[in-house]
């Protein structure tokens, strides 16, 4: 049965299989060098907006219920849509990473012998981890019925996505040129066909 206890869970579940599936990932980054990057005061800006968007205001919400002036009413079915879409976001998040391989990073940067990706989900989106935080972002707004906690996940996304997309592209324009241009020119940028 969906109550507002289950949806807490599953929105941390969702959190605890982001970590999962991560956490394989960042080990293995640590060992193979970076040959550029941009990784300022600016990037770790925006990652924590993302935290505090997708992580730290909703857990607030689940742990004490605040704020609770902006409580809206618990819908089953709502809620169900909501675990829907974590598994969706931990999917994409998945195949975003085993794409992308080596070549990923937490912030913008060049790896020793990067390769640009333009296969597996990469052939749909430019940006399928951005477009996994989105989901997981409606996952947490489906789920928590609080519309500052719920709709914080989408706003964080949306900050680290509109702030640091162009910069990522400049980075991948400069450092692959033409294939960078032309792959811009067959794909989108997080939802297949459409943005
Ligand atoms: N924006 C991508 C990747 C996020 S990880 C996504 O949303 O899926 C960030 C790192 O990925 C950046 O340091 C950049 O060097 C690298 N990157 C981004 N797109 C890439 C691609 N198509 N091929 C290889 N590396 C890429």
């Amino acid at each position: 049965m969906m109550t507002q206890t289950v949806a807490a869970i599953i929105w941390f579940a969702g959190l605890v299989g982001w970590y999962i599936i991560r956490h394989p990932f960042e080990r293995k980054a640590k060992k193979i060098g970076v040959s550029k990057s941009l990784f300022d005061r600016r990037e770790s800006g925006l990652l924590a907006v993302a935290l505090l968007g997708l992580f730290v205001i909703p857990a607030i919400y689940v742990l004490t219920g605040f704020p609770a002036s902006f409580d809206r009413p618990f819908v089953p079915a709502i809620a169900w849509l909501g675990a829907l879409t974590t598994v969706a976001a931990l999917w994409v998040f998945r195949r975003s990473h085993v794409d992308l391989g080596r070549n990923w990073s937490i912030s913008l940067e060049v790896r020793e012998q990067h390769v640009l990706v333009k296969t597996g989900i990469y052939q749909f989106v430019r940006h399928p981890m951005y477009s996994s935080f989105f989901l997981l972002g409606l996952a947490q707004a489906l789920l928590l019925p609080n519309w500052f906690a719920g709709l914080a996940g989408i706003a964080g996304a949306g900050i680290l996505f509109v702030f640091r997309v162009r910069r990522e592209e400049q980075m991948m324009l400069e450092s692959f040129g033409d294939d960078y241009r032309s792959y811009i020119a067959h794909t989108k940028r997080i939802v297949p066909w459409v943005i």
